[in-house]
Formats: C-alpha cells, structure tokens, sequence
C-alpha cells in the first residue's frame, strides 16, 4: 500500500518541511530554510520523488543527511549528489557502507541547515552506527530507523542495551520535540502496543485515532516526544530485558 500524505508544513516561520512517501512506507524528508535557501534532503532512499518536489518547489537541495546506511535511506544518495552538487553527511560508525559519505559524523558533531543547528546524537540499536539529528532549538529530531510512532527499529547490527539506551534518550529530550521517523508503521505498532498493554487507555485511544487517520489515507508522522512517553511500549520497559523480550514479541507479533 503506498502513502498518501499532506504535503508540506510550515514548522515555524521560516521552517518548512516535507514528508515525500517513498517505496512502500518510508519518508524521505525534505527541510527547507526560507532565509538561506537551503534545502537538506534526510535519508533519501529514492532519488527520483525527492529531486521531482525538490524542482516543483524550486529548491535546490544542499545537503544530504543520512542517519544510516541501509538502501531505502542511503539509495538516492549519488543520484542527488550528482545532479544538484549537494554534500553528503552520515554517520561515521557504519564501517563505509554509506555512499559518497563526504563528511563523516560521530557524537557531539553539530551541522547547520541555514541557522538551523543539529546536534548528532550515535543512537545505536538499528545498525551499530545509526545516528539522529537534533536540532534543539527547533524542537525537531530525525530519529531515521530507531524509535518510530508507538515503535522502534529491528535490533539488526545492535544489542538490546543499546537500544534501550538510544530509545530513553530520544525520550528525554523535552516532551513538545517533534520526532520525524522514516516510516510509516504506526499502525501496525499501535495494535502491538494494544496487545502487550491491553488495559492502557492512552494507547487504546491512539488505536482508535491511528485507525481513522490511515483509513483516510493520512500520515500519523511526525510523533512527539509526549505522545511517545504516554503510548509507546517499547519506552514502558523497566530495563534492557524487559526490552528485549518486547522486542522478540513484537518481531512474532502478527
Ligand atoms: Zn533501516
């Protein structure tokens, strides 16, 4: 099934960003500062759909950020580099496997998209080097494959221990920040949530609201950390074994 989103949203004067739907469920992100000009494109897996809203809305992408190295965020890489001459920023922990990686990233490293400043956070789990970008002032983060609405990513490369680390993280930067996740799972993750947590009414009623939102075909991303905090199992564990065996759940959950 493929999405069908509302594009565009004026985050704050200035501040735009698009979820451009690629593949089956993925967002690639697109962030534009009207004051520079600048455009970054985030975990552009597909080069074709992020080039055609790029040119629509004409903007010209500057920068690439990836959060990790898996194809359905890294595959639109060289396209993009190629025909705008945009740079390319990822984490620096994925041994190389991220293509035509300029300028490599570890924690603490910050990044500028016009007078936007992220912070690079290393939120491995996902893959070992996965990173996200924060960018504080803007109460924005793009979190790629690690926490998603009502979810997180599949421990393919890390150990349950640092996924935990990586989720409560996330989860503790101030409550109105707006997570940009790269799919859309969130249905499926909100009827997990509802059988592992049956008698909680904050993740009954999201349920119901993610239900109706998908059902007309809407996006249910970005989340916030506050409705994370109230509605994501994986941030109800006590510890790294409880997480652990939420995970292995929600992996057979069907
Ligand atoms: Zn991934």
């Amino acid at each position: 099934m493929g999405l069908d989103v509302e594009y565009g949203e004026l985050v704050m004067p200035g501040l735009e960003i698009v979820a451009i739907p690629a593949f089956a469920d993925n967002y690639l992100w697109l962030m534009h500062d009207q004051a520079s000009g600048e455009t970054a494109v985030v975990d552009p897996g597909d080069p074709a759909p992020v080039l055609a809203e790029a040119n629509r809305r004409g903007w010209r992408i500057t920068k690439i950020l990836n959060t990790h190295w898996h194809p359905d965020h890294t595959g639109g890489n060289l396209a993009i580099k190629e025909a705008t001459g945009a740079q390319i920023w990822g984490p620096a922990g994925e041994n190389g496997r991220v293509p035509g990686l300029d300028h490599p990233l570890a924690e603490g490293d910050r990044i500028r998209v016009g007078d936007h400043e992220a912070e690079v956070w290393e939120v491995p789990g996902h893959t070992i080097g996965h990173i996200a970008y924060i960018f504080r002032e803007d109460d924005i983060a793009f979190v790629g494959d690690t926490l998603f609405a009502m979810g997180c990513g599949r421990l393919f490369e890390g150990s349950p221990e640092q996924m935990f680390t990586s989720l409560n993280r996330l989860a503790a930067l101030p409550e109105e920040t707006r997570l940009y996740c790269a799919h859309e799972y969130t249905l499926g993750n909100a009827r997990f949530a509802a059988h592992a947590f049956p008698s909680n009414q904050a993740i009954a009623n999201r349920l119901q609201h993610v239900e109706l939102r998908r059902s007309g075909g809407h996006s249910t991303v970005p989340t916030t950390v506050a409705l994370e905090r109230d509605t994501n199992p994986f941030l109800m564990a006590a510890n790294s074994d409880e997480f652990a065996q939420l995970r292995l759940a929600k992996d057979q959950f069907r």
